[in-house]
């Protein structure tokens, strides 16, 4: 199930932090690295840091961006350092872990883990079901990323030593990919502009809360083409169905 678990980097600046989130996955028997346009890679300093984990650092993925590195994964949980102004649904590490893992028992799943100096968009954050927060002092509570992912991955580990390969989970449905919603999002923001429902200019927060609600229902993919028909519909592309 592991396996099935990727470990996404959102435009890592310090090379040295890739390389020490390689060595921290390792030792927590994760093995999937991807890297969304990291600033310096690959480089001396990751692999130095990597320490031993440096075939993990070599067969790391870089992608243009994150619905790319996220592509069919059918769980996304956000790992951030702040609590939002819209609150997005929040677990600590040790229940994110029991999200992931059955899940990851039947396809890919990821966790993403934000830049050191501002962590992750709004945008970002709403291609996730869900955030991990690692609780701490409230008033110093930003980690370094590698020692956020170790966290995270500890409580990944520990949590599929005590399933002991026993985890049968549920049949669970698999939601639309990040790449379907991130076009979703798209399409239902153009039609409430055609529509004249919302000006773009103001709407960043509704168009969150509405994010959140599809990330909190997972839709499938014949839920979401319903959805993307009716959008269409509105705007006058589509005639109306007979059926
Ligand atoms: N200054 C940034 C924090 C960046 S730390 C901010 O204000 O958001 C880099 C990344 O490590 C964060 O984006 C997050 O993914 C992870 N991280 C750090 N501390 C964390 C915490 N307490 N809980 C969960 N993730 C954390």
């Amino acid at each position: 199930m592991l396996s099935n678990i990727r470990i996404v980097l959102v435009e890592t600046s310090h090379p040295g932090n890739i390389g020490a989130v390689a060595r921290a996955m390792k030792t927590m028997r994760l093995s999937d690295l991807r890297l969304v346009r990291p600033k310096l890679y690959p480089n001396a300093e990751a692999t130095a840091r990597a320490s031993g984990a440096d075939d993990l650092l070599a067969r790391a993925r870089v992608h243009g961006d994150l619905a790319e590195a996220l592509g069919d994964c059918r769980l996304v949980v956000g790992a951030s350092a702040r609590l939002r102004s819209v609150e997005w649904p929040q677990l600590d590490p040790r229940s994110s872990a029991g999200k992931l893992l059955p899940e990851a028992a039947q396809g890919s799943v990821a966790v993403v883990f934000g830049r050191e100096n501002s962590g992750l968009t709004n945008e970002e954050l709403s291609l996730c079901n869900y955030l991990v927060h690692i609780p701490s002092n409230p008033d110093y509570s930003s980690l370094n990323l590698a020692m956020a992912v170790q966290v995270v991955a500890y409580e990944l580990n520990m949590a599929d030593l005590s399933a002991g390969g026993r985890l049968c989970p549920e049949i669970l449905p698999e939601a639309a990919p990040p790449e379907l919603m991130a076009g979703f999002y798209r399409h239902l923001e153009q039609a409430m502009v055609d529509i004249g429902f919302s000006d773009p200019s103001r709407s960043e927060r509704l168009l969150l809360r509405l994010r959140r609600l599809f990330a909190r229902a997972r839709p499938d993919r014949d839920e979401l083409n319903i959805l993307r028909g009716i959008l269409s519909a509105c705007q006058g592309r589509k005639s109306m169905r007979t059926e």
